[in-house]
C-alpha cells in the first residue's frame, strides 16, 4: 500500500483530550511506521487544560479545579515522569495531616484511617469523637456483617448496611457529597467506588481487608500512596502536556458535530463552528457526555440519547485569602467536611495555605470553599458577591474571623460533575457497542468510570491504544 498521511482529531483539550493525543503520538513514534501522523487537539475555548485550571495573583495560587491528584505510583507518576515534571511534584504539609467535620457546630477530627470515604481502622472508629457509643458498636459490628447479594447497589445502602447509619450520615456522606457532589441514594456503589465493593468481595469485612492489605504493604515496605500536587498549581500537568503536543493543540476551535462516515467510506468529517469542516481518519470525542452527546446528534440520536442520560452535578468555589491576624483561631489541619445534617449550604472547605507549601504569601490564610447542588441548588444560582459573603459568614463564625477577605475568586462549574448512578456500568457498556458500530469513532473522558485525574488518564491510555490498532490496522487493510 501507497504510504499516506493519517489525521486524527481530538475533540476537547481537557486532561482526557491532551493526554489521549500524547499517548497516540508516543505509540506512533514507537512504532518506527515512516508515514506521517497528524493529531490535532480541538479545545473550544481560549486555553487547554479544561477543569484543570491555575490562577495566579498577588502570591496566591488558586485552584479553579483540581488541587491534586491521588498518585498510587500508576499513569500520573509515569506521566509527570516523560513530560520532565516529577521534580515539581510536592506532598501535602505535615501540618495538613489533620481532616475535620463539623458537627454540632464545632470541629472535631475525622478518625484516621480513612479508606476512600470509609473508616476501615478500628481503634480510630472506638476512640473518635464523631460517633456516638452505639454508633462505633454498630460501626465496629461490620466485621461480622456478611457480603451483599451482589448486584448493583446505592452507595448510602452499601454504608448502611455494612456500618450503620450514623457512619454514613456523619462521615461517608459528607465525603461522598462533598467530593462527588452526587446523591448517595443515587450513586452506585459499584462504579462510583470500585476499589471500596472490591474489598468486600476479597475479605466480607472492609476493616479485615484494609488490615490484612496494611499488614502485607508493610512487609513489602512498599510506599505509601497519598495525594501529591504540582508546586505551581495543577494546570503545570495540562501546561507540559500541550507543550509536548506544540502546535497541534488548536484553541478557540468549537466542533459543531461530528458526521460519521459510513463503513467503506471510513473517514469522518468534523464541522468547527463557523462551518469550517475537516476530514480525519479517526475522531477521538474526549468532552464531557452531554457535549459528546450534541456532537453525535445528527449521525446517531439513539447514541445521543445514550450519553444525553448521564447525570451531571453542580459545583462552585468561592476562593477566599484573609491575612493571618484577622484571623482570631487559627486553622487546624487541612480543611472541613459540612455534613448535611448540619443545615449549612457549605459542603466542604480546604486550607489550601495549610495542605500546600507556596500557595499563598506569608502571614495570610487561603481558604477554598465547596458549594454544590446537593446541598441545594438554589445556592449555586447566587451571584458571586453573595457566595463570598455566605462562605466568609460561616468561616467568620468558625475561626473569629474580624476583617473582610484580601482577596476572593469565584468558579462555577455548571454540570461539572459526572454521576455514576445505578445502572451506570450497563449505560457505558451500551454506549461503547454502539460506538463499535462506528469504525474511527472513539470516546474517553471522566464520565466513564472514575473523574479522578489518574483514572482519566488511564482511559485515555486505552483509547490511545485503540486508536493506534485502528489507525494500524486500516493502513494494511
Ligand atoms: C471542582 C472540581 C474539583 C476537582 N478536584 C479534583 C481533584 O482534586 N483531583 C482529581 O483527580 N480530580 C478532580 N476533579 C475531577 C477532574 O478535574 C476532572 O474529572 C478532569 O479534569 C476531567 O478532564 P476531561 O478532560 O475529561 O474533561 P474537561 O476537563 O471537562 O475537558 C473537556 C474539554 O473539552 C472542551 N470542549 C467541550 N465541548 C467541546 C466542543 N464541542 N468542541 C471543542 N472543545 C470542547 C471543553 O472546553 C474542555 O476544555 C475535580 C473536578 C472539579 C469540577
Amino acid at each position: 500500500m501507497a504510504s499516506r498521511s493519517r489525521s486524527i482529531m481530538v475533540i476537547g483539550g481537557g486532561v482526557s483530550g491532551l493526554s489521549t493525543a500524547y499517548y497516540i503520538n508516543r505509540l506512533w513514534a514507537a512504532s518506527g511506521v515512516r508515514d506521517k501522523l497528524d493529531v490535532t487537539v480541538l479545545e473550544r475555548s481560549g486555553s487547554a487544560g479544561g477543569k484543570i485550571a491555575t490562577e495566579r495573583h498577588d502570591g496566591f495560587v488558586i485552584e479553579l479545579g483540581p488541587d491534586s491528584v491521588f498518585a498510587d505510583g500508576g499513569a500520573f507518576t509515569g506521566l509527570c515522569a516523560e513530560l520532565g515534571i516529577s521534580g515539581k511534584t510536592i506532598a501535602p504539609a505535615q501540618r495538613s495531616s489533620r481532616a475535620c467535620l463539623l458537627l454540632g457546630g464545632a470541629l472535631k477530627e475525622l478518625p484516621r484511617g480513612l479508606t476512600s470515604m470509609l473508616p476501615t481502622a478500628l481503634m480510630p472508629i472506638l476512640t473518635s469523637d464523631i460517633l456516638s457509643p452505639v454508633g462505633k458498636l454498630r460501626a465496629s459490628m461490620e466485621l461480622f456483617v456478611p457480603r451483599g447479594r451482589g448486584g448493583d447497589e446505592s452507595a448510602a445502602a452499601f454504608v448502611r448496611r455494612r456500618f450503620g447509619n450514623e457512619v454514613y450520615e456523619r462521615i461517608a456522606e459528607p465525603l461522598m457529597c462533598g467530593i462527588h457532589a452526587g446523591d448517595p441514594a443515587r450513586t452506585s456503589m459499584r462504579s462510583t467506588f470500585p476499589s471500596i465493593s472490591a474489598m468486600e468481595a476479597r475479605r466480607r469485612s472492609l476493616i479485615l481487608d484494609a488490615a490484612s492489605r496494611g499488614a502485607a504493604k508493610q512487609a513489602h515496605g512498599s510506599r505509601p500512596a497519598g495525594f501529591v500536587a504540582l508546586d505551581a498549581g495543577m494546570s503545570g500537568l495540562t501546561d507540559a502536556l500541550a507543550r509536548a503536543l506544540g502546535g497541534s493543540v488548536r484553541t478557540n476551535s468549537a466542533v459543531e458535530s461530528v458526521s460519521i462516515g459510513n463503513v467503506a467510506e471510513n473517514r469522518h468529517t468534523v464541522v468547527l463552528r463557523g462551518g469550517t469542516t475537516m476530514r480525519a481518519d479517526a475522531v477521538v470525542i474526549a468532552v464531557p457526555a452531554y457535549d459528546s452527546a450534541a456532537l453525535v446528534e445528527q449521525s446517531d440520536p439513539e447514541l445521543a440519547r445514550m450519553l444525553n442520560s448521564i447525570e451531571y452535578r453542580s459545583v462552585a468555589i468561592a476562593t477566599l485569602a484573609y491575612k493571618s491576624a484577622d484571623v482570631r483561631e487559627r486553622p487546624v489541619g487541612s480543611g472541613f467536611l459540612v455534613p448535611r445534617i448540619e443545615g449549612s449550604r457549605l459542603s466542604a472547605v480546604t486550607w489550601s495555605s495549610m495542605k500546600w507549601a507556596g500557595r499563598a504569601p506569608p502571614d495570610t490564610l487561603l481558604a477554598r470553599c465547596f458549594f454544590n447542588d446537593a446541598y441545594g441548588g438554589e445556592t449555586l444560582y447566587l451571584d458571586d458577591d453573595s457566595l463570598v459573603q455566605l462562605a466568609h459568614g460561616e468561616l467568620a463564625k468558625l475561626f473569629g474571623i474580624g476583617a473582610a477577605p484580601v482577596l476572593s475568586r469565584v468558579q462555577r462549574w455548571r454540570r461539572g460533575m459526572p454521576q455514576y448512578t445505578m445502572g451506570h456500568a450497563e449505560l457505558v457498556g451500551a454506549i461503547a457497542d454502539r460506538l463499535h458500530e462506528h469504525s474511527g469513532l472513539f470516546m474517553t473522558g471522566a464520565w466513564i468510570d472514575g473523574v479522578g485525574i489518574p483514572r482519566c488518564l488511564s482511559n485515555a491510555t486505552k483509547t490511545a491504544n485503540e486508536v493506534f490498532d485502528y489507525i494500524s490496522n486500516e493502513m494494511v487493510s
